[in-house]
């Protein structure tokens, strides 16, 4: 397949797509390497606003069968109250809009469809839940078996839920999402007959890296785009999506990228202050999909954010609460934790004078509030309990209006 290999970020070694490999010999990232192509974006927007509108910006070996879900073209939603309080022009991509409520299903249609050129029987990955979810759905559409590693009773209810339906074989490993990697990793160094799609997976990348596209086609690069870090394969992907658009004249400016990690799994936030990367053996955080001590793509994370001018920060739980009840009672949006942590990370940067009055920035929530129905219960809202209603006597319901306003939190910010 001339222009077209897998490339080891570390030591440089190229491999021939066509064999079963997502991690270099010497246990190095690879990513995709293709010849460039060229496309206008009259030509994209013929088509309609899904993922497979870019296909000639997705590397793909020729004639691969395509497994997909109608994935992409998620909502960028204007966020007007927000923009007013923050003095800013914040807008919010709705990632959660995809078939299985989160961003994981753009890599997801490219590496189940390199997955099925490969002729795998089945497809493996750990995962703190939303890539399980994704891994699962692409598995079955492509006729496949999806064998997910989940740390023991770590992942939310709504993700395992997701599992369970779509018949995943669950292998649940005892301590964290860290320990259920390593696994994944061993395996795939051994060359297992699974393929592997964690986000090791370079084709994964090469999904990712669409959400940048849409931006672009629908609101030109935006000052910032603040992306949530876990393993740190999205922001990195992003970054990506919107160098090739530069490439390719596209855009005439590149967005800063601003990386949120949750303080209590913050390695790579940590690193970007002290130049010293330690990983985190118990990360702890209710932001669970972004609840990893040693995340696979710490280097490139670090890479994106200072080649683009942008910043790591990290924030509380507290804080991670607080952005997710705003985005639902300021602007309707319901966001997992894990997305929200992009709003608190947005205040801190604007606190900390990082990001200037007026500027335009996408935070890129990457999940749907519904994965997490516990994390949703913990909001409180106004409850009340009145004795059978009779249909004729509406004065009650009026007087409970009338006072319904004592119930609204006035402190948002
Ligand atoms: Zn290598």
């Amino acid at each position: 397949m001339p222009g077209l290999s897998l490339v080891c970020d570390f030591c440089g070694r190229v491999f021939p797509v066509s064999e079963n490999r997502v991690l270099c010999e010497c246990g190095g990232l690879l990513h995709v390497e293709a010849a460039r192509a060229s496309v206008s974006w009259e030509t994209l927007r013929s088509r309609r606003f899904r993922l497979w509108r870019y296909r000639e910006l997705i590397p793909l070996p020729p004639g691969t069968p395509i497994v997909s879900l109608d994935e992409g073209g998620s909502p960028l939603v204007q966020a007007t109250r927000l923009s007013e309080e923050l003095k800013v022009n914040v807008m919010v991509k709705l990632e959660g809009s995809n078939p299985t409520g989160s961003f994981k299903d753009r890599g997801m249609t490219v590496a189940a469809s390199m997955a099925k050129f490969l002729g795998a029987k089945a497809l493996i990955a750990a995962s703190t839940g939303n890539t399980a979810a994704s891994m699962s759905a692409y598995a079955r559409r492509a006729g496949m078996i999806p064998v997910v590693l989940i740390p023991s009773g770590k992942i939310a209810e709504g993700k395992l839920g997701q599992l369970r339906l779509y018949g995943a074989v669950i292998v649940e490993v005892e301590g964290g999402f860290d320990e259920a990697m390593g696994a994944v990793l061993e395996y795939s160094v051994r060359g297992g007959d699974a393929y592997t799609v964690n986000s090791i997976n370079p084709w994964r990348i090469e999904g990712q890296k669409t959400a940048a596209f849409e931006v672009a086609d629908e609101a030109g690069a935006p000052g910032w785009v603040a992306v949530p870090v876990g393993n740190g394969g999205n922001i990195y992907s992003i970054w990506k999506g919107f160098k090739e658009l530069k490439e390719l004249d596209l855009i005439d400016e590149l967005p800063r990228m601003l990386g949120v990690q949750a303080e209590g799994a913050a390695p790579i936030a940590k690193a970007y202050t002290t130049k010293v990367y330690e990983p985190i053996k118990e990360p702890k955080t209710i932001a669970s999909a972004i609840r990893i001590g040693n995340p696979v793509h710490w280097k490139r994370v670090l890479n994106t954010v200072r080649e683009s001018g942008g910043s790591i920060v990290s924030v509380s739980d507290e804080e991670i609460i607080w952005a997710q009840r705003t985005l639902a009672r300021l602007e309707g949006l319901g966001v997992e934790s894990s997305s929200a942590v992009t709003l608190a990370g947005l205040k801190k940067a604007i606190n900390g004078k990082l990001v200037d009055k007026n500027e335009k920035i996408v935070l890129i929530a990457t999940g749907n509030a519904l994965k997490e129905p516990q994390t949703m219960n913990l909001h409180e809202t106004a409850t009340l309990k009145i004795p059978t209603l009779k249909i004729a006597d509406t004065t009650i319901l009026s007087e409970i209006l009338k006072s319904i306003t004592k119930f609204e939190s006035p402190e948002h910010f």
